[in-house]
């Protein structure tokens, strides 16, 4: 008779934040796959389990997933962890799963901890609806396309960044969102848990020097209106001036900032020609 797949969740900083049930299929399992053996190691010990490990993760998941299957098809109880929080939320494990489907092997979950929920949840922003976005690509093609996507989205949006990457990401969502005001929570449920509500603009001051720690970020939905209250004209300019400083061409330039903030082009262009020709600078962001 075949076996079960266990998607298991993990704490995301706070070992106490492991369910009952969660430390019995761990117990109970024949072995775990862990996205990172030595960090699942750690876990295993606080607990005092013993388990057989094998890894599982993006670089072997193909393989790796077929050996699975095979041992829970042999009847082989499996449990699937990641290192924090939740297996396939930007985390291994979508794949093991559809081969699961696949191969009609019996799937179950013991839900845990979440950074993003738990971000959200923090966040004092509009909770009603919402959209998980992830880490942005590291192309910058990719990560334009992704942005531009999101120009006019009225949920909620939760993304995840590392620290070295915070701040191109926040000025990035100066340029695609506006000064709109944020969330930034960090390190949750550990002891320097935080969370920083501040407009886009104070959030690339604050963090100018650096970051330090796991971060997520809550960035409240465009507004309905058709007006975008988070531009003025001024902020056009400034956009525009910033992708022209980046290599864009102004008429270029003028195009991208009028498609984010709603004014016209022409207008955009003709301000940023004048203010060049004073010799005006644009306050660098
Ligand atoms: N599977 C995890 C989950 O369910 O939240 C997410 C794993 S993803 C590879 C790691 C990212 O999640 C981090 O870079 C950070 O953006 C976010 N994250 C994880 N733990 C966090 C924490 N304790 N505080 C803030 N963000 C965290």
């Amino acid at each position: 008779m075949s076996g079960k797949l266990y998607i298991v969740g993990t704490p995301i900083g706070n070992l106490e934040d492991i369910t009952l049930r969660a430390l019995k299929t761990l117990q109970t399992v024949d072995f775990i796959a862990a996205e990172d053996t030595r960090v699942t190691s750690k876990l295993l010990n606080h607990f005092n389990i013993k388990k057989p490990m094998t890894s599982y993760f993006e670089h072997n998941k193909h393989e790796k997933g077929n050996i699975i299957c095979q041992k829970i098809q042999s009847g082989e109880n499996c449990a699937l962890v990641s290192d924090a929080g939740m297996p396939l939320i930007s985390d291994p494990g979508e794949e093991l799963v559809k081969q699961c489907y696949n191969l009609k092997i019996d799937i179950k979950v013991v839900p845990g901890p979440n950074a993003a929920i738990s971000a959200l949840c923090l966040s004092g922003i509009s909770s009603g609806r919402f959209t998980f976005e992830g880490f942005l690509s590291k192309n910058k093609k990719n990560r334009v396309n992704h942005l531009k996507l999101l120009e006019n989205e009225h949920r909620t949006m939760i993304f995840y960044e590392s620290p070295h990457k915070l701040l191109s990401t926040l000025k990035d969502f100066y340029n695609f969102f506006g000064d709109r005001q944020i969330a930034i929570a960090r390190e949750l449920t550990k002891i320097h848990e935080e969370v920083k509500t501040m407009a886009i603009s104070e959030a690339i001051d604050f963090y100018s020097n650096g970051a330090k720690g796991e971060f997520v970020i809550i960035v409240p939905g465009a507004t309905t209106s058709t007006e975008n209250p988070n531009y003025s004209i001024d902020k056009a300019v400034e956009i525009a001036l910033n992708y022209e400083k980046d290599g864009e061409a102004k008429p270029i330039a003028a195009k991208k900032a009028s498609k984010i903030t709603g004014f016209n082009k022409s207008e955009i262009y003709k301000i940023m020609s004048k203010q060049q020709t004073k010799g005006t600078k644009s306050t660098p962001i």
